[in-house]
């Protein structure tokens, strides 16, 4: 049994069973075994690839459309640029650099990457060499400036509960162990969820959904923050607009794994419920969720794969083929992907998207 595993097995002979949201924490956050706070898990050789380590494109057209965004809103000075959870930078790198064509933007902003692993906060500091950045440990903690802000593939990797309907109460699943300290699934008895009240309407006796508190309180603090301040949030992830059903799963070296098995060397990941973020964002106004090859379209991804690709050939060529394809396929990443902004409610949409 691993550390991580025995230190699971005395939480739960001492508490008994852990929600999933615990389990999650534990697993990718516990600072001395978690898998985000000890390892690089994006690219090849890791567990999963996400849009901006796929093609430049991605954070070159986020970059202009945050940078588009700002002039809308006269230009703000100073404002934060924010990401969270930037993995290895790659994406607050593409964008730098798309947005150094527009006049002042660099000059005014403040650059501000909420992260909470060491080791990706060190890859981040090298791929940001040339910028002076701020790391911080939660949105909560950014300085109080007009917020532009990009978050992909981030609210996937927070702790969420599952709650499945039982007449007008909920059983919530949760993480127990065995005598020989296998993990295994368990419900509770049912209880009345008051913070479910709106989900009644339109769920069964059986059905599962999926909630994440943690998400809710950062969507809570920037839309606060953008609807005060002003500026933009650009939310991406797998997700639809209403959770139903169990998206809990684990990725190993690109394949799915059990969620439950060797705790700590697996990404664990569920979908992203949209409404709750659009939700809890208010008084910010929300846009519409629109599919990821769809956002990138109207922001010009095909012209400016042409444009790169009048540059390349032979397998370099191929391969900026793929990665167009990838980000934008309904079959790829075009559809399962989402965007939603969030912005003043007195202001226009980001470019891409509308209300
Ligand atoms: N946005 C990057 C990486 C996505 S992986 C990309 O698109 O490539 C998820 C990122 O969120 C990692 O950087 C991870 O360390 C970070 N993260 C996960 N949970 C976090 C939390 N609770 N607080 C801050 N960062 C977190």
């Amino acid at each position: 049994m691993t550390g991580l595993h025995a230190h699971l097995v005395a939480r739960i002979n001492a508490d008994g069973p852990l929600s999933i949201a615990d389990y999650m924490a534990d697993c990718l956050l516990h600072p001395d075994w978690g898998y985000y706070a000890t390892r690089d898990p994006l690219g090849a050789a890791g567990d999963f690839t996400t849009a901006p380590e796929i093609s430049q494109m991605f954070g070159e057209l986020i970059g202009l459309a945050l940078a588009q965004s700002w002039m809308d809103q006269g230009g703000p000075t100073p404002f934060a640029l924010a990401e969270l959870g930037p993995g290895r930078g790659t994406l607050m790198a593409d964008i730098l650099r798309a947005a150094r064509a527009v006049p002042g933007f660099h000059t005014a902003m403040r650059l501000c990457l909420v992260e909470a692993s060491p080791a990706l906060r060190e890859a981040q500091a090298h791929a940001l060499s040339g910028y002076d950045a701020t790391w911080y440990d939660s949105a909560a903690d950014l300085p109080d400036l007009p917020l532009f802000l990009v978050a992909n593939e981030f609210f996937d990797a927070l702790p969420i509960r599952q709650f499945i309907r039982d007449g007008d109460g909920w059983r919530e699943r949760r993480i127990g162990a065995d005598e020989d300290g296998a993990l295994t699934f368990g419900l509770t008895d049912a209880t009345p969820q008051p913070a479910l009240a709106h989900r009644i309407a339109d769920t069964r006796d059986g059905d599962l959904i999926e909630t994440c508190a943690p998400g809710t309180a950062i969507a809570a603090t920037i839309g606060a923050r953008i609807a005060a301040r002003g500026g933009t949030a650009l939310i991406i992830d797998y997700g639809e607009w209403r959770s139903l059903g169990d998206t809990f799963q684990a990725l190993r070296g690109h394949a799915h794994a059990d969620p439950l098995e060797a705790p700590g060397t697996a990404d664990l990941t569920a979908h992203v419920d949209f409404e709750s973020l659009a939700s809890a964002a208010a008084p910010a106004a929300h846009t519409r969720l629109t599919p990821q090859g769809v956002f990138l379209e109207r922001l010009g991804i095909t012209t400016r794969a042409q444009a790169l690709a009048a540059r390349l050939s032979g397998e370099a060529l191929d391969a900026h083929v793929a990665a167009h394809r990838r980000l934008t396929h309904p079959d790829e990443m075009g559809t399962l992907f989402k965007v939603m902004a969030l912005h003043p409610a007195n202001t226009d949409p980001p470019p891409g998207l509308s209300q």
